[in-house]
């Protein structure tokens, strides 16, 4: 196959066959960002946002809640909460400590959440069982290491929605910084069967005690108790670097490193795992959101590109041990687990229901 690079964004060939290029060398995905941006982004729509969240308060009045929020400790959804804030919303935040949080993500949860005046639920997923079941995917030889991650802070959201009738869900999901999103792994991240089915191949500990998520579960109880998913960055003229000097002035927020470097299995993931094992570099699609949104060059970004996909080697190395006496393991014997051959996830078993969720894509979920 011939190296192709998008003549308007800079996603490439390299790692997604899928991808395609019309006849002035443009891409299908910054062409179908560009023809949904009007029907999905609404830079000037802060009126809009208000009334919804208007309407928003209206309906939680006996609740003691409005909203709940998934929170990573990354830029979206912390600068969600933000809005939430400075609109007069009474907030739920739910954040999934897996032990893997950067310190500058635990800094940055607690500070904004106290400055937001947001009750914050931390969910404490079983760390042995947690660790196995991390585990398993990495031995099975598959991209999407972070999919149980996914999985338990979908299932925490639902329960906790729940738990207090909360009537909505804040996402920073947004278009801004997301227009264009490589497709992953295919997989569902409430697919509870797939990640039996690779736990029960190459786990070694129970994992009853871990909360899972699974595709029915998750339409039935949006059946009976219907929760409106609101996506509030793309009301505003969402701009990343305007953004966190505005959450530093809030609460201090600090700077992180790259997209989903909050957490050091998702840094590692895509500073490591993704580029070295799958060939896979998601900044191009990070990279290339920010240029169809106007907030970057392509040449800027290009320059971005070859930058390494670390901050440092020091940084990376680090990383590995830490995340190998996560395991239980010498690093040794971690590098070996490294080097298994990829997969693909539909080589193992999934879900019949997949078939439902085509839109669904990891990385997308929770982090923001
Ligand atoms: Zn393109």
């Amino acid at each position: 196959m011939v190296y192709q690079r998008c003549a308007r964004c800079v996603m490439d060939n390299a790692s997604d066959p899928t991808i395609e290029f019309d006849e002035r060398g443009y891409c299908n995905y910054c062409n179908n960002a560009v023809a949904y941006r009007n029907k999905k982004y609404f830079p000037d729509g802060i009126d809009r946002l208000r009334a919804i969240v208007e309407q928003i308060k209206v309906d939680s009045k006996e609740n003691e809640f409005d909203c709940t929020i998934g929170i990573s400790g990354g830029l979206d959804s912390s600068y969600v909460l933000y809005l939430g804030a400075k609109m007069g919303l009474r907030m739920l935040a739910v954040h999934i400590d897996d032990g893997l949080d950067t310190g500058v993500a635990k800094r940055n949860i607690a500070g904004l959440c106290d400055a937001a005046h947001a009750e914050i639920q931390y969910i404490h997923p079983d760390k042995e069982q947690y660790a196995d079941l991390l585990l398993s995917f990495f031995k099975a030889g598959l991209s999407g290491v972070a999919l149980p991650q996914d999985n338990i802070l979908i299932r925490a959201l639902r329960e906790c929605t729940n738990e207090y009738g909360i009537k909505y869900l804040l996402s920073g999901s947004n278009f801004a910084l997301e227009a264009i999103l490589e497709h992953s792994a295919g997989v569902s991240a409430k697919d509870k069967r797939h990640i039996k089915a690779i736990h029960n191949q190459f786990g070694s500990k129970p994992i009853d005690k871990l909360n899972l998520e699974s595709i029915v579960g998750f339409y039935m109880s949006r059946l009976f108790s219907p929760v409106k998913t609101i996506l509030p960055l793309n009301y505003i003229d969402y701009n990343k670097d305007r953004a966190f000097q505005e959450l530093a002035d809030f609460c201090g927020f600090e700077y992180y490193g790259g997209k989903h470097h909050e957490n050091v299995l998702t840094r590692f993931m895509q500073g490591y795992y993704l580029p070295v094992k799958f060939g896979m570099d998601k900044r191009k699609s990070h990279l290339s959101s920010l240029v169809i949104s106007g907030q970057l060059s392509r040449e800027d970004a290009l320059a971005e590109l070859e930058k390494p996909t670390y901050e440092s080697p020091e940084l990376q190395n680090a990383d590995m041990n830490l995340l190998a006496e996560y395991f239980g393991m010498t690093r040794q014997e971690f590098d070996r687990i490294l080097e298994v051959p990829a997969k693909q996830h539909s080589d193992y078993r999934m879900s019949v229901l997949e078939k439902i969720e085509p839109c669904t894509r990891m990385f997308k979920i929770r982090k923001g």
